[in-house]
């Protein structure tokens, strides 16, 4: 009987899923580098333009080693439907620009990576699309930014940079009552400790560019939901606009997706812990992590993730201690990226979050004193040497 692949076992899926060898029979995924393809006769160019027969035409509209990309994603996410996208923000453009026209409604949770605000306050409102932001922890307030013309609901859960976690199952019904969609963006959980569309939602976006790749390279993303739903409404946006991703990307985030497993459940497991350091120290007064107990959603996140992820959030009180904090580190790099296999911290309010109107960071409680950490793959004692000595200096 031939195997099921659905059925396969996660880590399974990531080593074989996709898989489509050519008739060499190599073993590592081969990388197309070719941007079109020819044709035995103007009669098959013809069918394979109509759509009557299956195969690739050009590299904006689909390549073989991208497509081993996103069939090995789509069978980790349990979605029918992946499109690979040149990087994350790519994902969400196309995600939320699919679901809108002119005269349409979004509500967002109002925690976002800066970009993301960027899409909904700047670039949505030059087409005639209005947003509206919510606290995501709140579902009545979900439930009254609700209007007529509301199409979209966009949520990060966690949420970049305070790890806020919102019910995806209770916010999805909503939505639905609604008739909008409701579209995931897990990055922070990654496909290994969270699964968006079996709680409910519609789409599920990724930064490919974080846990994915998980070393640093290439720029990445993805869009994963039923396949008549991707269709109608990413279809022709994909093809015409031009956010395809790179073949060699996609080849790279292939290989990232085979140890992505091993790598978050270390990166989590070395997360949990140095949060515990952190929140046993007295320098730091606040100290985020989803699998801690005193998570603000800790129910939330018992029902729906089955791991933290490499992100712990923790305030030190003031700019000064958080910059005296990262300025200690000699291990931990300072940097802005998150996923990576290389343990780096950030200060928010002063990088990732700095376009962010003082109020707007206030309200989701982003004061000057926060630092954001995403743990790495070093060693557990040489990570907690280095944030303790650093906490010290703060
Ligand atoms: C990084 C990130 C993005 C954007 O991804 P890029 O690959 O950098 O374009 C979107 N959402 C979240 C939550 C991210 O962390």
């Amino acid at each position: 009987m031939a195997e099921d692949t659905r059925d396969w076992e996660l880590e399974t899926k990531l080593v074989r899923g996709g898989l489509a060898r050519t008739p060499y029979g190599e073993i590592s995924e081969a990388l197309f580098l070719t941007q079109s393809f020819s044709y035995e006769s103007a009669g098959a160019a013809d069918k394979r333009f109509s759509g009557e027969e299956p195969g690739f035409i050009y590299q904006r509209f689909g390549n073989p080693t991208t497509q081993m990309f996103e069939d090995r994603l789509a069978l980790l996410e349990g979605a029918e439907s992946c499109r690979a996208t040149a990087s994350g923000m790519a994902a969400v453009h196309v995600a939320l620009q699919g679901l809108v026209r002119a005269g349409d409604h979004i509500v967002a949770g109002r925690a976002l990576f800066g970009s993301c605000r960027w899409i909904l306050s700047e670039w949505m409102p030059r087409f005639g699309v209005e947003v509206t932001y919510v606290d995501a922890t709140d579902l009545d307030a979900w439930k009254n930014a609700v209007r007529p013309n509301t199409k979209a609901f966009l949520v990060e859960s966690p949420a970049n940079p305070l790890l806020e976690v919102t019910a995806i199952g209770a916010v999805a019904e909503i939505a639905h009552a609604a008739g909008a969609k409701l579209v995931v963006d897990n990055v922070f959980a990654t496909p290994v400790f969270q699964k968006p569309l079996a709680l409910g939602a519609d789409i599920v976006v990724y930064s490919a560019t974080k846990h994915i790749d998980g070393q640093g390279r290439v720029l990445g993303g993805a869009i994963l939901g039923a396949e008549q739903l991707m269709t109608e409404a990413y279809k022709d946006i994909l093809r015409h606009t031009g956010p395809a991703l790179s073949p060699f990307n996609a080849w790279v985030l292939l290989k990232g997706l085979e140890t992505l497993e091993l790598r978050v459940t270390r990166q989590a497991q070395n997360a949990a812990k140095i949060a515990d350091v952190i929140a046993a120290h007295s320098k730091a007064k606040t100290v985020l992590y989803p699998t801690r107990p005193d998570h603000p959603q800790a129910a939330i996140i018992a029902n729906q993730m089955t791991g933290g992820g490499n992100v712990v959030a923790f305030d030190l009180g003031s700019r000064e201690a958080a910059w005296r904090f990262l300025d200690t580190l000699e291990i931990v790099d300072i940097s802005n990226n998150l996923g990576d296999a290389k343990s780096m911290a950030t200060h928010p309010c002063t990088t990732t979050h700095r376009s962010m109107p003082e109020a707007e960071r206030l309200e989701i409680g982003l004061t000057e004193g926060w630092v954001r950490m995403s743990v790495g793959l070093e060693g557990p004692g040489d990570l907690t040497r280095d944030v303790s000595r650093a906490l010290d200096a703060a």
